[in-house]
């Protein structure tokens, strides 16, 4: 018997066999197929119910083995495991296209969008109408023949020049490597950097100690070396790759991918490719995207200025620097942040035992929302370190189930993220209540020692655990508009909003204290937790914004005219500048999030997100931090709607007024808080 092929409640993870996805897959696509084809050959007229509900409804099945699969790829995956993903992977995206593909389907689908006006929809239907139709027009289902084969030929280039542009970075970093033989030149590095440098020079056979592009050996060189020739090369390499005219050069590929991007988008009726992004996300619209970057610039510059001087004298002062080069910023800002604060996180550790983290997070939640947490110990489990709670809310109805998996395994990937195994929504009268989960990766007890988290550490509980709450408390009912099916730039509210917590006194005196004295946590840690936290503000606000600057110099304007892909960034950067240009640079060809990722016309998201963030914190701060009512309405008007509105209506609605960016210049320091 195939358990993923019988109905399940929660998933039979102890029942699974490698040897039953492949099959259940099909079974599921199959089914989902048949849906489909029900959908597409009835003979009633399309309404809103046969033919939007009836699809939005489809594959559900399909939809449950492919989380849960997918969930076990990324938690704990091996061989096998990533094999069929190999396998399925095409199989689900040949799937998905048929759907976008079906003509007929479109048809149906287009009749009930056209007719939209005769039916007397809820906000929330309208949204799913628009999302259905939205899928198959903005993947070209309007287009005549000829044009359909052209934007099928843009995709197909696309995706090659996608892959060929990441594997250049990847060649690029693992073709470079610094080989030290002379221990002097490691000086200011701490320990644990020396031996992992040290540790691939054995790797490689050599002796002595190797530096490479990779992050984790990277930047703690150029934080601690003092070597400023050595900081330099290593700089050089690392912001000239794709950039050697040669084989891997990156510079073709850049312009190729922003004019097909633009090319598409016309073709699909939209003025640029930002235009075609943007129509799906909070800011709508380029010029938005603009006004609110320049916004943040003109209230960050001076601050940013006014600290490259400090940092520049600093540098001075402590070494004779006549002029602070891009390769000095995170070794003097690192030595100015150890001088201001003194704070590290082996003092701040022992305050942070993981399960009065943990304990802490369900009490402020408690506190705001009402939410009651039982551990449990009869759900079935992909590993016996995950744990398992039920939520009920403050009439102790059940609300959701949640996994919570904290450790580095062999398997489980790098990072943190929330994900779930179960969507909510609401069928037959029945409010399915969703399965969520968290997994991190947090520092693992030992037999001395509890797991004890950093403070970086901390706040990524907080935030996933923010996330998490935007799946709990869902309440919509369609499963494509629940929890955090939302657009991009507003997924990061629930989550980062909650990380305020962690800054304030009253919230961290429930649960920072000391592992082994029960003692709170020194009030004194916490002022310079808050205030190394704004530490150079201004110049990191800087720096996001000329990523955002130069995103939408790619993607909101016709490229056709860009022939010098440096010229362009330097014009780009132009405001943003803090360090000498460098001619030897060039940051386009490695910008991986716009021209690998997902993140193309999306740069801003990270700023934006921090502006709504703040500026709903902030009404928690004027009526109090655990203030009932507020939170009541930013779990009605947010959490529990996903993306059943507009993320603006949702978000007024919340706030009776349009977010405002001086929350955010207050929490960074950037302005000072009026009256
Ligand atoms: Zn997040």
């Amino acid at each position: 018997m195939n358990p993923l092929l019988t109905p399940f409640g929660t998933a039979p993870f102890s029942r699974i066999k490698n040897e039953h996805f492949m099959p259940a897959f099909r079974q599921a696509m199959e089914n989902a197929r048949k849906e489909i084809d029900d959908i597409t050959n009835s003979e009633e007229e399309p309404t809103f119910e046969n033919t939007i509900e009836a699809l939005e409804f489809s594959g559900q099945h399909l939809e449950r083995i492919a989380s849960l699969f997918f969930n076990l790829n990324s938690a704990e995956t091996n061989d096998t495991i990533q094999k069929i993903a190999q396998e399925v992977s095409p199989l689900l995206s040949e799937f998905n296209n048929d759907i976008t593909l079906n003509e007929k389907l479109f048809r149906r689908v287009k009749n009930v969008f056209e007719n939209k006006d005769k039916y007397p929809l809820t906000a929330e239907q309208y949204t799913l109408l628009d999302k259905k139709y939205k899928n198959f027009s903005r993947n070209g289902a309007n287009l005549n023949e000829e044009e359909k084969k052209r934007l099928r030929k843009i995709d197909a280039t696309l995706a090659t020049l996608k892959l060929k542009f990441g594997e250049n970075l990847l060649k690029e970093t693992n073709k470079y490597e610094m080989h030290l033989t002379n221990e002097d030149d490691l000086d200011g590095l701490p320990e644990s950097a020396k031996d992992a440098a040290a540790q691939l020079a054995k790797n490689k056979g050599k002796k002595g100690w190797l530096i490479t592009l990779d992050y984790p050996s990277y930047i703690p060189f150029m934080k601690y070396a003092r070597n400023r020739e050595l900081r330099k090369e290593l700089s050089m390499a690392f912001g000239s790759k794709g950039f050697h005219n040669d084989e891997l050069d990156n510079q073709a590929n850049v312009l190729q991918i922003a004019n097909l991007r633009h090319e598409r988008a016309n073709l699909l009726g939209y003025k640029s490719h930002a235009n075609f992004i943007l129509e799906e996300r909070m800011a709508e619209t380029p010029e938005k995207v603009y006004e609110f970057l320049k916004e943040l610039l003109i209230k960050a510059k001076p601050a940013a200025k006014q600290e490259f001087k400090e940092l520049s004298e600093f540098a001075k002062a402590l070494d004779g620097i006549e002029q602070l080069q891009s390769w000095d910023g995170s070794f003097y800002s690192e030595k100015l942040k150890q001088k201001r604060f003194n704070l590290d996180d082996e003092k701040l550790k022992p305050y942070f035992k993981l399960e009065n983290v943990i304990e802490g997070v369900f009490m402020i939640t408690e506190r705001l929302y009402g939410l009651s947490f039982e551990e449990v110990f009869d759900v079935d489990k992909y590993h016996p370190e995950v744990k398992t709670y039920k939520i009920y809310d403050s009439d102790n109805k059940f609300v959701s189930l949640f996994y919570a998996d904290f450790h580095p395994r062999e398997g489980k990937r790098a990072g943190a993220w929330m994900t779930s195994f179960k969507p909510q929504f609401i069928l037959n009268n029945k409010n399915e209540r969703p399965q969520i989960s968290i997994v991190c990766n947090f520092t693992k007890p030992t037999e001395s020692k509890p797991s004890l988290l950093t403070f970086n550490e901390v706040t990524t509980l907080f935030h996933e655990f923010g996330h998490a709450l935007h799946g709990i408390l869902a309440n919509t009912i369609y499963p494509s508009l629940s929890g955090t099916s939302v657009y991009w730039d507003f997924v990061e509210l629930p989550s980062q909003i909650l990380e305020n917590w962690c800054y304030e006194k009253e919230a961290l005196e429930v649960f920072a204290r000391h592992y082994e004295t029960e003692e709170p946590i020194p009030m004194s840690f916490v002022d310079s937790i808050k205030k190394s936290a704004t530490f150079q503000e201004g110049m990191a606000t800087m720096r996001q914004l000329s990523f955002g600057f130069l995103d939408m110099a790619w993607h909101a304007a016709d490229p056709s005219g860009i022939s010098d892909v440096k010229q362009h960034e330097v014009k780009a950067f132009e405001d943003t500048l803090l360090y000498p240009n460098n001619p030897e640079t060039c940051m386009s060809v490695s910008f991986a999030h716009i021209f690998q990722g997902g993140y193309s016309a999306g740069y801003y998201s990270y700023k934006w997100a921090e502006v709504l963030d703040a500026d709903a914190f902030d009404y928690f701060k004027e009526k109090g931090l655990f203030n009932r009512e507020v939170a009541e309405k930013f779990r009605d008007d947010i959490l529990s709607k996903g993306g059943t509105e507009k993320p603006m209506v949702l978000y007024k609605r919340f706030r009776g007024r349009e977010p405002k960016i001086e929350a955010l210049l207050e929490r960074a320091g950037l302005i000072k808080k009026t009256a």
